[in-house]
């Protein structure tokens, strides 16, 4: 039988046939995509066979448990796929264990905190205006609800970190874990630092990499793997996989006569029983055949030029925006995102109305609160900018020269709506050389 699939990478044929209005906006999405300029940091374009495996059989199967200990029977081919993913995702980061089946970001977090935590405890995070995440102690958030979070903020005149003071907060509260992690903060976290402190202390230390994971595999960030006890990312935001995420980690647990002295379990088996059964249920085994394809692709060397170009990109996005009078926080980048100040452009608390403007202009980004923000988080003051999106689609310094020139434009004059129109022109003719899935709209 001749394979009918074959001409349809997306495999949407059969979609197309029998669900019109879902798949009118699938391919909807897919014009938005290869028409505009994606600058939200949390955000990727996944290969194609990252998007294969995840539309595979591999979303059928039940495989509660780990590989060789499941409950169901069937579980031959679901086993290779997560021993290599498991494999994959321990040499890529150099880490000890992976747990490969947390559903997203929020659910390892949550993960991490059940295997180490008691109800109640006290641990340390970034606050969400300095560039925490919700799951770091957000009061919203199981984080901030179940747990008490002291948290830490950047320096109130330079924005970055402040080591010291984070230090004398940890000495005096003596929490039982300190997560190092950003959503929003333009530079390199210091992980060293952070796990001299906790060991100082006797806390635990996280990292959440889930923003720039890419940049870690990629040898343009230092990687906290070799000294943290738990590691734990999303894989589709710089690292370019599936919507998910995974948690690395040692298998000694350190603090065990401290914290665990009646648990016959190491650091590596606390998390992976806190995940399942003490989380979740059956693993999206579609998903985990997703990560072990981007974890392939991230091991190869273009991985690498891949990465370095995202710096590179963010870098010239910056200099140009600063060069055009936009004041950026902390003055610069050295990742992969930015973080507009409209504040010093008199625009304090319009950062929903600059994003909808740049929506207008064919520029996707997302309002964000800047440090110690005097507007609330509905209507904040900051605008931010990341480029995994844009460099993957192949886009290098010169573009970002012209998208900054665009945001700068429609930053000036917001309320304008014929210049977004006419902006979003320029966009469009400059996206064209860009194609992210060449073919896929032109499905027969
Ligand atoms: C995105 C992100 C998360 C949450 O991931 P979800 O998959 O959205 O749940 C957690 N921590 C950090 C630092 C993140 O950037």
């Amino acid at each position: 039988m001749p394979n009918r699939f074959r001409r349809d990478p997306m495999l949407m044929n059969r979609l197309q046939e029998t669900d019109p209005e879902i798949y009118a906006s699938i391919m909807n999405e897919v014009t938005r995509i290869e028409n505009g300029v994606e600058l939200i940091p949390s955000e990727n374009f996944t290969s194609r066979s990252v998007m294969q495996a995840m539309s595979s059989v591999f979303t059928n199967k039940y495989s509660e448990g780990y590989p060789r200990k499941r409950y169901y029977g069937g579980q031959k081919h679901v086993d290779v796929i997560e021993q290599l993913a498991i494999d994959r995702a321990k040499e890529l980061f150099g880490s000890e264990h992976a747990n490969v089946q947390p559903y997203s970001g929020s659910p390892a977090n949550h993960a991490v905190f059940f295997a180490l935590l008691e109800l109640g405890d006290k641990f340390m995070g970034m606050d969400l205006g300095s560039g925490g995440h919700l799951t770091h102690g957000s009061p919203v958030n199981f984080s901030g609800r179940q747990y008490r979070n002291v948290p830490y903020f950047v320096d109130r005149e330079t924005e970055l970190l402040d080591m010291d003071a984070i230090r004398k907060i940890a000495e005096r509260e003596k929490p039982k874990m300190i997560i190092s992690s950003l959503t929003a903060y333009p530079r390199q976290l210091p992980f060293k630092e952070f796990c001299e402190i906790c060991k100082d202390v006797d806390a635990y230390s996280l990292a959440d990499i889930s923003h720039i994971a890419g940049l870690i595999v990629g040898g343009v960030h230092p990687s906290p793997c070799s000294d943290t006890d738990v590691t734990t990312t999303t894989t589709h935001k710089s690292l370019r996989g599936p919507r998910g995420a995974i948690i690395l980690s040692k298998t000694k647990d350190r603090l065990h006569e401290k914290y665990h002295p009646e648990s016959k379990k190491n650091l590596a088996q606390l998390i992976d029983s806190a995940v399942f059964p003490g989380l979740q249920g059956g693993p999206h085994n579609h998903i985990i055949a997703g990560k072990a394809v981007a974890f392939k692709e991230a091991m190869q060397p273009n991985f690498k030029s891949y990465a370095r170009q995202i710096v590179k990109n963010a870098r010239a996005l910056a200099e140009e925006l600063m060069g055009l009078g936009i004041k950026l926080v902390t003055d610069g980048t050295d990742n992969h995102l930015l973080l507009i100040d409209l504040r010093k452009s008199g625009l304090t608390g319009k950062g929903k109305q600059i994003q909808n403007a740049l929506d207008r202009a064919g520029i996707t980004v997302n309002k964000n609160s800047v440090p110690f923000d005097e507007a609330g988080p509905f209507n904040p003051s900051g605008i931010r900018l990341g480029t995994p999106a844009v460099t993957s689609r192949g886009m290098e310094e010169s573009e970002m020269k012209v998208i900054a020139q665009c945001i700068t434009i429609v930053i000036k004059d917001y309320k304008d709506r014929a210049r977004q129109a006419l902006i979003k022109e320029d966009i469009l003719e400059l996206v064209g050389a860009f194609p992210i899935y060449p073919g896929l709209t032109v499905l027969e």
